[in-house]
């Protein structure tokens, strides 16, 4: 019996994680959950899975979850401090990490602080503070195991050897809804257009950063941190098909990967059970069904977002947390209507180019180019007509 609290679990991995806890009930104990938004779905959640403490956002919402669940309810908590006491309440043994945002960051470093092992999920956690983030996991002597998919396959293609023999990584990328749009064709989409994702289905900013392959380019950063990799051993392909999760390729040539059908449960459960596996009742993979498996180059011209993640990687310091930070504002602007889908990396890169680079050396300095990327590409965006 594992303890678990789950970040973020009203959102799309939040509520994979429970199904996957839900199917094998005599392994995983609820301890904690925490909530952003849709507090009647943390509602449900709370009844079902009895957590001994729950937090949400605002003080407001924790006195409406109290009053909707009565007095047989656990303690409910809200804010920074509500995420940071059920990350690192004493009942729980692992942590999944599955806000969406730099939100995530102070939660998951409170957890790894006290001695959690974490499944991570959010990505921009190591996007924007990798080195911070690992120096923990190694001071402190916890887990980290990947819950992206393309990550929970580098680590299956990893088991069993020398991270000496490794030439390069290889992440797959579905190239998303507009892999195939022209340039003047993007100029025209929708937000709508942009969450119908042909293979995964995702929470809402994670479904634009697909669109605009910055979900690639935040991974490639994940990646980089996650198995200690420069960024220039770390290739992408798009693989429209979305059945080869990631690969491996070794020195000796061999190239060792994962494969299986889009559904987020089977990294999920990898991360919770590792190195056992958990029976997950889901559809087998049925090559002979599909025919073939195709692979090509990414266009970095129609996608500029992914060169703009591997240069803010290359440059290091604050530029990914800055990186982060704007596109973080841009995609919310592309989803309120504020700016058409080929802004969001023009407002990257120009919040990357009025941006000092400094070192990182504490998480303080992460939280302030956070700040700061946001601030700069807000006042980017209400100044371009
Ligand atoms: P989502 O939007 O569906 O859910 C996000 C969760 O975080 C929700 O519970 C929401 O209430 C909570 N939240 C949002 N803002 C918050 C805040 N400021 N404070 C506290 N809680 C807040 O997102 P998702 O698709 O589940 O993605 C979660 C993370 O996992 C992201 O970092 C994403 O990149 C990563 N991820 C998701 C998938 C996927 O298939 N959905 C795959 C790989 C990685
Ligand atoms: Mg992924």
């Amino acid at each position: 019996m594992k303890n678990l609290c789950i970040l973020g679990s009203t959102g799309s991995i939040g509520v994979s994680t429970l199904d996957v806890v839900a199917a094998h009930p005599d392994c995983y104990r609820v301890v904690a959950l925490t909530g952003g938004g849709n507090l009647s779905r943390l509602e449900e959640q709370i009844r079902r899975f009895r957590p001994l403490v729950a937090a949400v956002v605002s003080d407001a919402d924790a006195s409406r979850l109290r009053e909707a669940l009565g007095p047989d309810r656990p303690e409910i908590l809200s804010g920074i401090e509500g995420l940071i006491a059920c990350a690192t309440c004493a009942e729980a043994e692992m942590v999944v990490s599955a806000i969406v945002g730099a939100a995530g960051l102070m939660p998951t470093m409170a957890a790894i602080e006290a001695g959690k092992d974490v499944a991570l999920a959010n990505k921009e956690v190591l996007v924007t503070a990798g080195p911070l983030v690992m120096e923990a996991v190694r001071r402190r002597g916890v887990n980290l195991y990947p819950v992206d998919s393309e990550h929970s396959a580098v680590f299956q293609s990893l088991e069993g050897h020398r991270r000496s023999d490794v030439r390069r990584l290889i992440l797959t990328a579905s190239g998303g809804p507009f892999c195939h749009r022209s340039l003047s064709e993007l100029k025209s989409v929708t937000p709508a257009d942009a969450l119908a994702h042909p293979n995964w289905s995702m929470g809402r900013k994670i479904s634009i950063d697909s669109a605009t392959m910055m979900n690639k380019g935040l991974e490639v950063i994940e990646a980089r941190w996650l198995f200690d990799i420069p960024g220039e051993r770390i290739s992408v392909h798009i693989h429209p098909q979305s059945i080869v999760h990631s690969m491996v390729e070794y020195v000796d040539g061999s190239v060792i990967a994962q494969l299986g059908i889009p559904d987020m449960k089977t990294p999920i459960a990898y991360a919770l059970s590792y190195p056992e596996r958990l029976t997950l009742n889901l559809p087998p993979l049925d090559l002979c069904a599909l025919g073939s498996l195709t692979f090509e180059q990414p266009d970095f011209a129609r996608f500029p977002c992914l060169s703009l993640a591997y240069e803010a990687l290359r440059e290091g310091g604050s530029a990914p947390a800055v990186l982060n930070a704007a596109n973080e504002v841009a995609v919310a602007a592309f989803l309120g209507g504020e700016i058409p889908f080929i802004h969001i990396p023009a407002v990257i890169r120009a919040t990357l180019e009025t941006h000092r680079n400094g070192p990182l050396q504490h998480i303080d300095e992460v939280l302030r180019a956070d700040r700061w990327g946001r601030a700069a590409a807000r006042r980017i965006i209400d100044s371009t007509p």
